[in-house]
């Protein structure tokens, strides 16, 4: 053993492991050191011993793997309220059980003014969605809005409709509609994107302590799942009002993250980007960047905003180049004119702030693709790094566009799957041709372009990012092997790429590469331990992995009852 005078002695030493670092040359190692938060050693078993002082902690990893903390690029913490707190119908199979559990929450909370939560599905329903007449049933005497587990349409019964104002004479607000019973003509119940706003502007927002409620839940959940940081993309301007797209409920979610960040509540790492207005074009971009300019904290910052071009493929909103199949003159639209689009992309760019799109169908992709272009061309270069999410439908001629503007892609990886969803909307409304170049992938990073994996959480419940990665790679419904399963097959991703994707490119999309995404020297210690190395196992199995122990900044935020590792 060499010289050891000079070096301090570590807060927490782990050894023996299989540390996969995620760093520039994916390289491994055995043992790293951790001293502040921040990981001062990374190497062999041997050098790490002069690190060992009298009050450090050891945790003999006998082998296991430990991998950076998980990045989920692209989510909704505090929206997950809706989840948490109200009435939760995600995974629920019929309007029969859906309702059952409306009534059951219904005569738990007999005093609360509004019956709110949410997760249905447009599966159970036709087209024009679910009835308030249902929903009267259950909940007569106060308004309820139950949002859809996409978060793009609400289900609303009578009094909610009542105190909106709204009737046969209201017309659907742009890129808004109203779903209407074909006799009367009368709203029957399904308000979706922008005419969420009628219900969303005339009902109260959730509490402040219930957002913390939420937010604190979802933590526990995420540090269970190796997650470390995360990207909150549907933060709402404090004096949030006009057009919001549904989620004025969310109205008081920053002032949610202030108070947590005030009294250092944070166990993970949070960024995020405020929703845009799309009437409002580029007259919000002062506010915008004011809000991010007194977000500092370092478990909370803004990175700029989230800028919805459409909805989604299930409410046949997404916006699409060809018609959808069960509706041959339909192809929805942009929620943003092209000329606003285009403004607003360039003003916040040149404010070097990033803009983080949501585009579902090809057409919005190209909204999105050309408002960069336009962006590019005033401001000369980006003035920084712009996200696409979802990639549902992409026209993939249009790919290399974005690698050629830098654009980083994050997708769902969770949703590259067949199974009832192909079946009952892929097929119907795509057709089989866009139904089976749904999600790409591989082709992206064979176009160079990076991809930051996300969950859209709670749109997808639970979302550990173990099953992100699996299905990444495997593209298939768990537990099958027919290959006629296989969603896409040729976009399938490797491990490495995946457990990337959900690492280190998360950090660039989130500008946080400096402090996480690989186990570096200089670095925050975010790390999870696993049961077994991913490298080793079937990708099967990649899934049912368990995560034994979750770091965030040095310090333990969840352990596995079957891991004893720390050894003092
Ligand atoms: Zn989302």
């Amino acid at each position: 053993m060499g010289d050891t005078s000079g070096i301090k002695t570590a807060d927490l030493v782990m050894k023996n492991g299989r540390i996969y670092t995620v760093d520039r040359n994916k390289s491994w190692s055995e043992a790293v050191a951790v001293t502040d938060k921040m990981i001062v050693y990374v190497g062999d078993s041997d050098g790490v011993e002069s690190y060992v002082g009298p009050d450090t902690q050891v945790i003999d990893l006998k082998g296991k793997m430990v991998m950076p903390g998980f990045i989920d690029s692209h989510m909704h913490i505090s929206a997950v309220t809706a989840e948490g707190d109200g009435v939760a119908l995600a995974n629920l199979p019929t309007l029969e059980a859906y309702l059952e559990a409306i009534r059951t929450y219904v005569t738990k909370c007999p005093n609360q003014d509004v019956i709110d939560g949410g997760g249905w599905g447009n599966e159970p329903f036709p087209p024009i969605g679910p009835r308030k007449e249902d929903l009267d049933t259950v909940v007569p005497d106060r308004p309820a809005s139950l949002m859809s587990g996409d978060g793009h349409s609400v289900w609303v019964n009578s009094k909610a409709i009542e105190m909106a104002g709204v009737t046969k004479d209201t017309p659907n607000p742009p890129g808004g509609v109203i779903e209407r019973d074909p006799d009367t003509g009368e709203p029957s119940g399904t308000f979706r994107e922008n005419a969420m706003d009628l219900i969303y502007n005339v009902l109260p927002p959730f509490p402040v302590d219930r957002l913390k409620r939420g937010i604190h839940s979802y933590m526990k959940t995420a540090a269970s799942e190796g997650i470390t940081t995360v990207h909150d993309a549907l933060l709402l301007m404090p004096d949030a009002e006009g057009t919001l797209l549904g989620y004025g409920n969310l109205r008081n979610n920053i002032e949610a993250f202030d108070q947590l960040t005030a009294n250092d509540e944070l166990t993970l790492r949070v960024r995020g980007t405020i929703l845009t207005d799309p009437t409002k074009g580029a007259g919000q971009v002062a506010a915008l960047k004011a809000q991010c300019a007194i977000h500092k904290h370092p478990h909370f910052q803004l990175t700029g905003a989230k800028v919805f071009i459409d909805g989604v493929v299930e409410g046949s909103t997404a916006y699409l180049v060809e018609p959808y199949r069960h509706m041959p003159d339909f192809r929805s639209e942009s929620l943003w004119e092209t000329d606003i689009a285009n403004e607003t992309f360039q003003e916040i760019d040149a404010e070097n702030l990033q803009i983080h799109v949501h585009a579902i169908g090809d057409a919005a992709v190209k909204v999105s693709l050309d408002a960069l272009e336009y962006a590019r061309e005033k401001n000369g270069t980006l003035q920084t790094r712009h996200l696409i999410t979802h990639l549902h439908v992409v026209d993939y001629a249009d790919i290399p566009r974005f690698a050629d503007l830098g654009v980083i892609g994050v997708p769902q990886t969770f949703w590259h799957l067949k199974g009832e969803y192909y079946d009952e909307i892929s097929l119907p409304y795509l057709g089989k041709e866009r139904a089976d170049a749904q999600y790409p992938m591989k082709s992206f990073l064979d176009a160079g372009v990076m991809l930051a994996a996300a969950s859209d959480y709670p749109v997808t419940v639970p979302s550990p990012p173990l099953v992100g990665i699996m299905l990444g790679i495997t593209r298939c419904e768990p537990g099958s092997s027919n290959p006629d399963d296989v969603l896409n097959p040729k976009e399938k991703m490797t491990l490495e790429e995946m457990i990337e994707s959900f690492t280190i490119n998360g950090a660039i999309a989130n500008f946080v590469e400096d402090i996480t995404g690989s186990i570096e020297v200089g670095k925050m210690a975010d790390m999870v331990i696993l049961e077994k190395n991913l490298f080793d196992i079937p990708e099967t199995e990649i899934a049912d992995t368990k995560v034994l122990m979750t770091l965030f900044e040095g310090t333990p935020v969840f352990t596995d009852p079957s891991f004893q590792g720390i050894e003092k």
